[in-house]
């Protein structure tokens, strides 16, 4: 297995994805590709991070390809976040 992402632990995406009983397959595949894979520094999540200088403004239901979580939208995330993308 890959390196775990460094934002493992302090994540909003992996704790939604934990805590998400309807959607944890569907999500738990991203955390296998994206946060335990090949495919961490493709994640849209922690460009975002970086680019924001923290995670504290990355919206929590951003997914690490850059799309809302299922059933949820983008039009509260913020505009620097949407320029990011
Ligand atoms: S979603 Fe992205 S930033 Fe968060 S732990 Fe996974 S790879 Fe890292």
């Amino acid at each position: 297995m890959a390196n775990v992402c460094n934002n493992y632990v302090s994540c909003s995406f992996v704790k939604i994805s934990y805590d998400d009983d309807r959607r944890k397959l569907v999500l738990r595949r991203f955390i296998s590709k994206y946060c335990q894979g090949k495919s961490q520094e493709q994640c849209i999540r922690k460009k975002v991070c970086v680019a924001l200088g923290g995670p504290e403004r990355v919206p929590a239901n951003l997914m690490p390809n850059g799309l809302p979580l299922p059933g949820t939208g983008n039009k509260n995330w913020s505009t620097e976040v949407k320029m990011l993308l």
